[in-house]
């Protein structure tokens, strides 16, 4: 199967607030307020809807929406930099992860250029959270649940080839309306979500010093210097975890113990 990707095309988006109702009811996630556009990237919140003031090349003002979201980049930092392979790129797009590997070193959250994976901070059992690209629902040739709701095509889901020929037609197609990029094409070695914009990426908050190559290359290259502050750090952070989760084991069972003995 081709590599599947999202395009995000903000001409296009109306800021309905869609795609984040439909993820949070894909993920079951909470809600911590009705108002998508005062949400923000959370355990609780894998996509959000930011509306920026824009103006163009010809000095035209505007209010624009982008989406934010895991970029499911080619070559991940996240997955490069995690000590124990609980972060996995797959060959159909998504970035996975798996919380039965993660010892919660969280350098998966300090390398990712986007600054995407967030931390469930108020858990005892605390797990990474991010978007995982809707795998289930890709793996069986459904499109993404964010892309299914979309009214407008803001948000198309499809192979990563195509999205990237339909991202070209609509830039010949209307000129006047595209800033001439598609970001993701390149940036941090490329993205499984790529985005189109009426104006350059840093007004939307992206960041336009990104390396056009595969970031995993310069964190390979940091990693090697310092393999065994790495290794060892990643056994003791991930002994330190283990103690933790049993202690918490532990007081659950004398806790179940001492109420059977009332
Ligand atoms: S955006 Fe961040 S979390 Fe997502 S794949 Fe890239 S490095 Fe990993
Ligand atoms: S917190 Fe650490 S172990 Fe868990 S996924 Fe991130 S890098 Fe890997
Ligand atoms: S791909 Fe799925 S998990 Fe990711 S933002 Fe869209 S609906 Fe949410």
């Amino acid at each position: 199967m081709n590599a599947k990707a999202l395009l995000f095309d903000a001409t296009l988006c109306q800021g309905c607030g869609a795609c984040y109702n439909a993820c949070k009811e894909q993920n079951k996630n909470s809600k911590a307020c009705d108002d998508p556009l005062k949400d923000h990237l959370s355990a609780d919140t894998y996509t959000v809807i930011e509306q920026h003031h824009v103006v163009d090349a010809n000095k035209n003002q505007s209010d624009i929406f982008t989406r934010r979201l895991c970029m499911h980049c080619i070559e991940p930092t996240c997955v490069s930099v995690c000590p124990v392979g609980a972060m996995e790129k797959t060959k159909l797009g998504p970035v996975l992860y798996d919380a039965d590997k993660c010892i919660g070193c969280r350098y998966c959250m300090q390398a990712c250029p986007y600054q995407v994976p967030r931390y469930e901070w108020k858990s005892v059992n605390p797990k990474v959270k991010k978007c995982i690209m809707c795998h289930d629902r890709v793996k069986n040739g459904q499109p993404t649940a964010c892309a299914e709701a979309c009214p407008a095509e803001a948000t198309i889901f499809g192979d990563r080839d195509e999205l990237i020929q339909i991202a070209k037609k609509r830039m010949a197609e209307k000129p006047e309306a595209y800033y001439p990029e598609i970001y993701g094409l390149k940036e941090a070695g490329g993205t499984s979500v790529l985005f189109l914009s009426p104006v350059s990426f840093d007004q939307l908050g992206f960041s336009p010093n990104l390396p056009k190559g595969p970031m995993p290359l310069l964190t390979n290259k940091v990693m090697e210097k310092i393999p065994t502050v790495v290794s060892v750090g990643g056994v003791f952070l991930g002994s330190m975890y283990w103690l933790t989760k049993r202690k918490n084991e532990i007081a659950k069972e004398q806790m179940k113990g001492n109420n059977n003995e009332k």
